[in-house]
């Protein structure tokens, strides 16, 4: 009797430092990733959504999986973050997708169309109606995954010197305006180019741009730009204009099932907080913009050039497609995403806001 209890009490001694030597070496693997952004250290909320996701993604895989976030000042590379995460030299980044149209067409459509959704109905075409799964088949080449990244929402359609009375003033004028935006202004005759948002400032003050779109004026009053360029017209471009995560394909299918999970859910959580923070900066700068900035003129662009706009867009979308048949796939899905959206769009917040 008293051996056998000698012998059991052995088994339970072994059996728990077993198990406890098994949970030491589990907790003991920590996979270390970096992710590379297009922002710059201090530019909420942009730079906030992938901090965000990586405290999140710590603190629920108990530090299983540790994300250190590279802004743009340590990599130098605003514009590389597709290269670098596709070469594998970072396991993630966070940008806006239409920064790479010049290197891949089928990439543009996942940030902002001029004219297109706005962001709800966006929202519900990435995770409802599609969007997510062409979003994947467009960056499959690349051997990336790409997810939403947080959205800022409808942007104001920028800052210029003087007033823009007709089309022809905008005739020649050299402006920021990244994505298919900046081929209908590049139609409407204005010299355009993107700029990273660290020179943003430096590129209008010194007159290498006479005009730039940035967000809203939750980011936009920060940055100085009405002390240069004081008209400020609201927006027609970027309804809702969505920043993507990357990630590489090789390391993401490589985690445990557990950790691709929490990824994706930080992610997610992150993004719609860095909409709703963006929505608050936008609300409050704009509350006390006429007191605090009187000298900032806020403008609608004529009706001569939103129809030059409009009608641009058009030709231009048709040129574009005609040999591109997965931008198509994806532009023909958010058109038909967009048109059955907006007629609940219309009755449950436009006709609500008409008389509110
Ligand atoms: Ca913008």
């Amino acid at each position: 009797m008293n051996n056998l209890l000698k012998k059991t009490t052995k088994t339970i001694i072994i059996s728990a430092v077993l198990l406890g030597l098994g949970t030491q070496a589990h907790a003991k693997k920590v996979i270390k990733w970096r992710l590379a952004t297009t922002w710059g250290p201090t530019l909420t909320p942009f730079i906030d959504a992938p901090r965000n996701m990586a405290k999140m993604v710590e603190e629920m895989s108990n530090g299983r999986l540790v994300i250190k976030v590279d802004a743009s000042n340590k990599h130098k590379s605003p514009f590389g973050v597709l290269d670098m995460v596709k070469a594998g030299q970072y396991e993630m980044g966070h940008s806006a997708s239409y920064y790479w149209k010049g290197k891949d067409i089928n990439t543009l459509p996942f940030t902002a169309m001029p004219f297109g959704m706005t962001t709800p109905e966006q929202y519900s075409w990435f995770y409802h109606g599609g969007g997510l799964e062409l979003m994947q088949k467009a960056y499959k080449i690349h051997k990336v995954y790409s997810f939403p990244g947080g959205n800022a929402g409808g942007q104001m359609g920028g800052w210029f010197r003087k007033e823009i009375n007709s089309l022809a003033d905008l005739k020649g004028l050299k402006m920021r305006i990244p994505g298919f935006s900046g081929e209908i202004m590049a139609d409407l005759g204005l010299a355009v180019t993107n700029i990273a948002s660290g020179e943003l400032y430096t590129s209008l003050e010194k007159g290498t741009i006479d005009a730039l779109e940035w967000v809203g004026p939750g980011m936009d009053i920060n940055m100085g730009f009405h002390k240069v360029a004081p008209y400020y017209y609201t927006g027609w471009h970027e309804p809702a204009a969505e920043l993507q995560f990357l990630v590489n394909q090789k390391k993401y299918n490589k985690l445990p099932k557990d950790l691709q999970q929490i990824l994706k859910n930080a992610m997610k959580l992150s993004a719609y907080d860095m909409y709703i923070q963006n929505y608050h900066m936008n609300v409050e700068a704009w509350s006390g913009m006429k007191k605090d900035y009187p000298g900032i003129q806020i403008k609608s662009f004529p009706k001569d050039v939103l129809d030059a706009m409009k009608a641009s867009n058009k030709k231009l979308l048709t040129e574009k497609t005609e040999n591109a048949p997965l931008l198509k796939e994806v532009l023909d899905s958010q058109d038909a995403y967009k048109l059955k959206a907006r007629k609940w769009t219309k009755i449950s917040d436009y006709l609500y806001l008409k008389d509110n």
